[in-house]
């Protein structure tokens, strides 16, 4: 059994992995073939968000995977109206799509925002969204062409249009935009991710808000990276009082099950009909039933956690040798240091910690409950190699 060879020759060269083979994992410690242990900063890139093999998720999607795995959307089950339920009770949005992964929840919110545009005046002028340079929203054709990278606008067009880039925490450049195009919506991630874990201010949060009261555009929310406590808030956008229109989560909402949500306010939760949107996969009761489990599970309790293990992080790394920046909100941290990224990941690595890169910046994003001893024993690891 040769994993990596196999691996090698037979997927599809996507992926820069590194020289690690994961097969088992405990809460936030993973082990691999050669049974060498490591603790877990990246969890899975924010979707494990109760760590490895957690008990109580596990019988929840192994009940439902003894009573029925799939149904297809053509008829009702419990852990989809469930999850529905509790997402808007919640948030107190009042609709739910469900999809497989981020992009696809993305994908969802740009089509309702099309087509509200579309119901009300009638016409395909009124298209454009303004999203934010330096974010991310996925992989598929459109999606990409959301995502305000230029990088990401090469090799697979032709790109669908109706994308403006407006700079993030500039609202000038967003109002200059909205003034000068039909704009019906702004879709942002309150703290940009794969961009290098920057949050946005709550000023151009506000001014955005008020804006697009004003220019009747919708806020459409990408939490697929923020959402489901990974903040210190449920979603993200609850530290800034906003009151989106559309909010998308997908990472650590399944717990590691692959689901996508889109969530729609009182202003659009009547936009798709029957016919509008679908999807085989999305809602898969067994996903659900995960899912269920870990919305169910974050609670004040565990929210005051991920802020005081934020706390803990920020003020050891803060200022520390060979830093130059911390930045990010709960437990979803960005670093910036002297010595290249891809570098002091190797040296984790090594040293049996697994951390996260965006951009030039190391990147933290650990499983939500991990036990302070182990944060305390990675952070330790990670600060020595940085400052080293
Ligand atoms: C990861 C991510 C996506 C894409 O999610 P997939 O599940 O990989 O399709 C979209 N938006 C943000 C903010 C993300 O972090």
């Amino acid at each position: 059994m040769d994993i990596t060879q196999n691996d090698k020759e037979y997927i599809a060269n996507t992926y820069a992995r590194f020289p690690v083979e994961i097969v088992s994992g405990k809460g936030a410690v993973l082990k691999d073939s050669n049974g060498k242990e490591y603790i877990d900063l990246g969890a899975g890139i924010a979707v494990n968000i109760f760590g490895a093999a957690d008990e109580e998720w596990k019988n929840a999607v192994t009940h439902q995977l003894s009573q029925i795995q799939h149904t297809s959307n053509l008829y009702y089950t419990e852990p989809c109206a469930e999850l529905a339920k509790l997402l808007c009770e919640k948030t107190g949005m009042k609709k739910v799509f469900f999809s497989n992964s981020g992009a696809e929840a993305n994908e969802c919110a740009i089509k309702a925002a099309r087509k509200y545009a579309f119901d009300k005046y009638g016409d395909e002028s009124h298209s454009n969204i303004i999203t934010l340079k330096n974010s991310f929203h996925g992989r598929t054709i459109a999606t990409l062409k959301a995502t305000g990278q230029d990088s990401f606008h090469t090799d697979f067009g032709p790109f669908p249009d109706g994308f403006l880039y407006a700079e993030a925490n500039n609202l000038e450049d967003v109002k200059r935009i909205a003034d000068e195009n039909n704009c019906i919506a702004v879709m942002m991630e309150m703290v940009q991710g794969e961009g290098g874990v920057c949050p946005l201010s709550e000023e151009f949060v506000n001014g955005v808000a008020e804006l697009a009261k004003e220019k009747d555009m919708l806020i459409i929310v990408d939490e697929v990276q923020t959402g489901n406590g990974r903040t210190g808030e449920l979603y993200a956008y609850m530290h800034y009082g906003l009151k989106p229109d559309i909010v998308t989560t997908a990472k650590g909402l399944g717990g590691g099950l692959p689901i996508g949500a889109t969530m729609f306010a009182e202003s659009t939760k009547d936009v798709l009909v029957p016919g509008s949107h679908g999807s085989t996969f999305g809602g898969n009761p067994v996903c659900c039933a995960g899912a269920l489990n870990i919305l169910g599970r974050i609670d004040d309790k565990l929210l005051s956690e991920v802020k005081a293990k934020s706390e803990y992080i920020f003020s050891q790394l803060s200022g520390a040798k060979n830093v130059k920046s911390v930045s990010g909100m709960g437990l979803m941290i960005g670093i910036e240091t002297q010595k290249p990224a891809k570098e002091i990941v190797g040296a984790c690595i090594e040293k049996g910690v697994l951390v996260l890169t965006a951009k030039t910046k190391i990147r933290l994003l650990p499983p939500l409950n991990i036990g302070m001893d182990e944060l305390e024993k990675a952070i330790s690891v990670l600060k020595e190699i940085i400052e080293s």
